[in-house]
């Protein structure tokens, strides 16, 4: 066993050996042989000498001469990489060792950036309540006319245009609701939607829930969104602390955190400050509060509860009840959104920036 394995390491070097030799010496490969070495294939244009290498979904672009002479070929449109070029003569390809090595290096170095460039892949999108649990209700009267104001109506009027909006702006994310009528999803649907996206290892979930509040105190107005607190650290919650406490509590319970991250707090930012250039002038502004009442799937899983404002307050009361109000709503919810993805995307994630 152990001659074989002795054999087998014996016959690995040597093959190492000969590359570094053949490279050193600016010794050449055949076509085949640089096929073979890279994994790649070839698409070649005799007539003007100029070929492309495609490998691990990257491209370079070559133009071959009668002899190798140092010059610059392209890879994925963008990046020009120096180094002695292939040589085509005798109607016979051929490529020094060096540029097989470049181009190896090269495309390695370019699956590494790409790797490590943090997208969001999907954003879930969870009109609060819904079907048999109504939310907070609150009746009005409102211009003569008696309004009955619905949490969960509410909640899915400004979820489904700002799910609309969403979809429209990233044809290439998964952008899911949690329910798509007048239904109350259970714990395990809500968990199986999330659990529904695949994310590589560079990508995130977005979860934004989306309530109305109430209060006994009528004189409780505003807007407001909440993220996950730094201090959790899987500790028993206090119902008491949270409105919506019964909905969040068994979610809680049944589901671990795994790891705080910046970027509940991030999107938390981007969403208020669009509310605040839309609505502000309106409803005032409650501003971010942490509460330790959320469901996270895993660490790269940024959470918010947008608070849209009171059903109690006669003033906001008037508000919700305005669909163009709403719209508002929808629309400084989806500016916040995008905001976050594009800061989050450009920064590589803020979580690996750390
Ligand atoms: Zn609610």
């Amino acid at each position: 066993m152990k001659a074989i394995r002795a054999r087998q390491i014996f016959f690995v070097l040597s093959i190492l050996l000969c590359s570094s030799v053949a490279y050193a010496e600016g010794g050449s490969m055949s076509l085949r042989e640089t096929l073979a070495e890279l994994g790649a294939t070839l698409s070649w244009d005799p007539v003007s000498a100029r070929g492309a290498l495609e490998l691990q979904n990257h491209r370079i672009v070559f133009r071959a001469y009668g002899n190798s002479v140092k010059a610059s070929f392209v890879l994925d449109g963008k990046d020009l990489i120096e180094a002695p070029s292939p040589v085509s003569a005798d109607g016979q390809l051929t490529f020094p060792g060096a540029f097989v090595e470049a181009v190896r290096t090269s495309v390695k170095k370019a699956s590494e950036i790409e790797k490590s460039r943090f997208r969001i892949a999907a954003i879930l999108v969870d009109p609060g309540h819904g079907g048999k649990d109504t939310g907070a209700v609150a009746t009005h009267v409102i211009d003569g006319k008696k309004v009955e104001l619905v949490e969960k109506d509410i909640a899915f009027e400004v979820a489904s245009r700002y799910f609309a909006l969403l979809g429209a702006a990233y044809p290439d994310k998964s952008i899911l609701l949690t329910r798509n009528g007048d239904t109350f999803p259970s714990l395990e649907q809500r968990v199986a939607i999330a659990n529904s996206v695949k994310l590589a290892e560079n990508e995130a979930i977005v979860f934004v829930s989306i309530h109305a509040n109430a209060s006994f105190n009528k004189k409780a107005r505003g807007y407001e969104t909440w993220f996950l607190s730094p201090e959790y650290r899987r500790t028993v919650i206090d119902a008491g602390k949270f409105t919506d406490s019964s909905e969040v509590l068994p979610i809680l319970n049944d589901m671990m955190e795994e790891e705080f991250t910046m970027e509940s707090v991030m999107i938390a930012r981007s969403i208020m400050k669009r509310f605040d250039g839309t609505i502000a002038g309106e409803s005032p502004s409650r501003g971010i509060k942490a509460e330790e009442w959320f469901v996270v799937r895993n660490a790269r899983m940024p959470s918010v509860l947008v608070e849209l404002g009171f059903v109690t307050n006669p003033d906001d009361a008037r508000l919700l009840a305005d669909p163009s109000y709403l719209r508002k709503l929808s629309e400084a919810l989806y500016s916040g959104t995008v905001d976050f993805v594009s800061t989050f995307e450009k920064s590589g994630g803020f979580t690996a920036a750390r």
